[in-house]
């Protein structure tokens, strides 16, 4: 590991106009990293990563590079680009171990942080290393949203959230967990007792349905549901996962890894249209996961999913129509994986607080929510997107939560 990670900085050409560094949503000084790395600098490199994304760590591993730095590089235009998520993650997880990163003075503002996804995680991080108070609510019992009820440990350890837990303690930052807001206390509880200005970062918890019969059977699941504890379910031996984005490559690669002997992604359209990221359609494949394309359930019973074989509309790429024919795929057990929205627990119970479409709360381009004082980012902000784009938005948002409480100080 540690060779190659030698041997891919020294490909990188150190460009003068880095593409990659354009690519990364929240910036990356790459080129920076990399020289530090090979000068032996690799402290001093960690914590300019942890300085810029205080989800460094986990975006090494989980960020869709190919879109973004590496997609960017320019060697990648003839050879394979540089692997920069492995350099990155090399002197992250590095640094984590014993980062010294503490507020060098400490501020008198209270701010109370909803939510401890990477919205929630990027605002508290960097309020509380400027010297701010902070308080995260959190309605599970950890910290680290869908990045620890979501993404199964085969792709992120959870001993990274640990450790970053860890550190925002030591940081000063009090978390509350198994704390739902909304509900028993709402924002005015928190703006009484002292709060000066709230961030929410809640996320998208409620799964679409498929609205069709048998949804409400004993053997069916939502893969949000199914993906926070997999432990807990019995799936007997053979799965049918609705759907083909990430959430449903993440919930049929863990059924197999659970026990479950055959697994069937069942996808209204062709393999084309796959909105999953390639490497993880890749991945579900050497996994062992099964496709059903040009298949639209129609009712879900005992045996499986009755479904309707579909047809690509000639004239209108992408546009599918039922065909006349219909078939079973024999399961028994079901995972729905169609998107989700956020929840209303919050906008339902406090004034104020505009919801958009699909009831994503409405802000400005730098987070201010419709409420005084009340800041948003993150997926509850723009529906589900990537970590480090919630990462790069909590970052401008944190710049106006800051111009808000120092104009608050008067
Ligand atoms: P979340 O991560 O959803 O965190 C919101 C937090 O708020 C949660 O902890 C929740 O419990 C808490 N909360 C909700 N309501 C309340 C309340 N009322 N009071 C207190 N707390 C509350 N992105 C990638 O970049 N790479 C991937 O590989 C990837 N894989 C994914 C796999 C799955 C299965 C899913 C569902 C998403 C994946 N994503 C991935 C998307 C990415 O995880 C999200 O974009 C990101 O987590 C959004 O961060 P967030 O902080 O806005 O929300």
């Amino acid at each position: 590991m540690g060779t190659q990670i030698v041997q891919e900085s020294k490909r990188c050409l150190q460009c003068v106009n880095p593409q990659c560094v354009k690519g990364c949503p929240v910036g990356t000084p790459i080129p920076e990293m990399i020289s530090m790395l090979l000068e032996g600098q690799i402290r001093k490199a960690g914590e300019m990563l942890f300085r810029n994304n205080p989800l460094s760590v986990i975006c090494s591993l989980v960020c869709p590079h190919e879109s973004f730095c590496e997609g960017h590089c320019i060697l990648g235009h003839k050879n394979k680009p540089v692997r920069i998520s492995s350099m990155e993650h090399y002197i992250s997880d590095y640094y984590l171990r014993f980062m010294d990163l503490l507020p060098e003075k400490r501020i008198a503002q209270k701010v109370g942080v909803i939510g401890a996804g990477p919205a929630g995680i990027t605002v508290a991080f960097l309020l509380a290393l400027r010297g701010y108070d902070i308080t995260i609510y959190e309605s599970k019992d950890k910290i680290g949203g869908v990045l620890r009820y979501g993404i199964p440990d085969f792709r992120l350890p959870k001993t990274l959230l640990d450790r970053l837990e860890e550190h925002l303690i030591r940081m000063g930052v009090i978390i509350r967990p198994n704390t739902l807001i909304g509900k028993r206390l709402t924002l005015e509880d928190l703006f009484r007792d002292g709060f000066e200005a709230l961030f929410i970062g809640t996320g998208v918890w409620t799964p679409h349905r498929l609205d069709i019969k048998g949804e409400s059977l004993g053997h069916v699941h939502y893969a949000l549901d199914y993906l926070r504890n997999p432990e807990v379910y019995h799936l007997g031996e053979r799965v049918c996962v609705i759907g083909a984005g990430n959430t449903a490559m993440d919930a049929a690669r863990s059924c197999l890894r659970r026990g479950a002997r055959e697994v069937t992604v069942l996808y209204r359209k062709d393999k084309q249209y796959i909105p999953a990221r390639d490497v993880e359609v890749e991945y579900a494949l050497i996994d062992g996961v099964q496709f059903l394309y040009r298949a639209r359930p129609l009712e879900i019973t005992l045996h499986g999913v009755q479904y309707v074989k579909t047809l690509e509309e000639e004239n209108a790429p992408g546009q599918y129509h039922d065909t006349e024919e219909t078939a079973l795929l024999s399961c028994d057990t079901v995972i729905i994986a169609i998107s989700q929205d956020p929840c209303a627990t919050i906008p339902d119970n406090s004034n104020g607080l505009e919801t958009g479409i699909k009831g994503l709360l409405v802000t400005d381009s730098r987070g201010h929510t419709t409420r005084k004082g009340i800041f948003a980012s993150g997926d509850v902000v723009t529906g589900a997107k990537t970590v480090v784009e919630a990462v790069a938005q909590s970052k401008i948002v944190v710049q106006a939560m800051e111009e808000y409480l120092e104009g608050k100080i008067v």
